[in-house]
């Protein structure tokens, strides 16, 4: 049998393993954990790795610990700009989608922009316009309404800052989540969510809903999600680097991984991480900040939740 799997990621960022109350690790690790059956299930009955990639990430996005879907964090008017990416590695398609607000799932957006329009990236209302014919689910304010977010919200606008979720005080939510798989037909897929910042203005857009930065599939190298300061990724093409790397350098995918994160990306102030598969089956799991929600399965039996740098 050819190997399949899938890792997913919650968002990556300082996480010092005190921070997180007992019950509050383990309610990350049981969404993380949920997240991974819901994708691993697809896998399984021989689903391909696109409706993985979906599957995991529409289970993160509904949980309100992830800032992505329902968890999304408040922009500079008090309301949610989310934005999302999923790519297909077989064909190279692509949809995405950014700044809309009121779409339950970003990720099914992103992939009825693949499958059902002749573009890649829609965004806003025109975005959600397209959501309304193929009529899929809206949700309004009050589902992403959260209170631990309204806070964080409300002293980011006093402060007049803007920030990542993974460059807060401890024990707050991480941003973005994603997901990256190989069926066992040897196809490849990624999937990447997020609210983006707290308080941003102007319209701002991360790396995770651009195809190339935050997110890449490619079958000929590799499926990576990422996760981090959008800005440094962006400027780096971060997803698609480590598919060049491998297919013009000739890297391994863990060699790939690691020139990006622990060299590349630090050298721009890039903190965060990413996932990836290749088509032989392997699985990365790569960050550079203090810890990373992540896990893995395996057709070969392996299977990891963790949070901290040491686990
Ligand atoms: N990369 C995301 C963004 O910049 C945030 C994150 O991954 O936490 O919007």
């Amino acid at each position: 049998m050819k190997p399949f799997g899938i890792a997913i990621h919650g968002g990556a960022g300082t996480i010092p393993r005190d921070s997180l109350s007992a019950e509050r690790e383990a309610l990350y690790l049981e969404g993380l954990d949920r997240a991974l059956s819901a994708g691993y299930e697809v896998l399984l009955r021989g689903g391909s790795a696109l409706e993985a990639v979906r599957e995991a990430v529409v289970e993160l996005e509904n949980n309100p610990l992830f800032n992505a879907g329902r968890g999304s964090v408040f922009n500079h008017i008090g309301s949610h700009d989310m934005d999302a990416a999923i790519m297909c590695g077989r064909t190279l398609e692509a949809g995405a989608v950014s700044g809309i607000s009121q779409i339950k799932n970003p990720i099914v957006l992103a992939e009825t922009i693949l499958k059902h329009s002749d573009h890649v990236m829609l965004i806003g209302q025109g975005a959600e316009e397209f959501a309304r014919l193929h009529h899929l689910e809206f949700a309004d304010a009050g589902y992403f309404y959260d209170e631990f977010r309204h806070q964080q919200w409300k002293e980011a606008l006093a402060a007049g800052r803007t920030q990542l979720d993974h460059s807060l005080p401890a024990n707050e939510k991480m941003g973005t989540v994603g997901a990256v798989a190989i069926d066992l037909h040897g196809n490849l897929a990624a999937a990447t969510s997020t609210g983006g910042m707290t308080n941003k203005k102007f319209g701002r857009v991360g790396d995770s809903s651009i195809i190339g930065a935050g997110n890449y599939a490619n079958n000929v190298t590799c499926a990576v999600s990422c996760t981090g300061h959008g800005e440094p990724f962006l400027r780096a093409v971060t997803a698609h680097d480590v598919s060049c790397l491998m297919e013009y350098k000739g890297l391994s995918l863990r060699d790939a991984c690691r020139e990006v994160v622990h060299k590349k990306l630090p050298r721009i102030h890039g903190e965060g991480g990413l996932i990836a598969t290749d088509a032989a089956g392997n699985i990365e799991l790569v960050f550079n900040s203090d810890g990373m929600y992540r896990g893995m399965q395996h057709s070969d039996g392996r299977r990891e939740v963790a949070i901290y740098k040491e686990d």
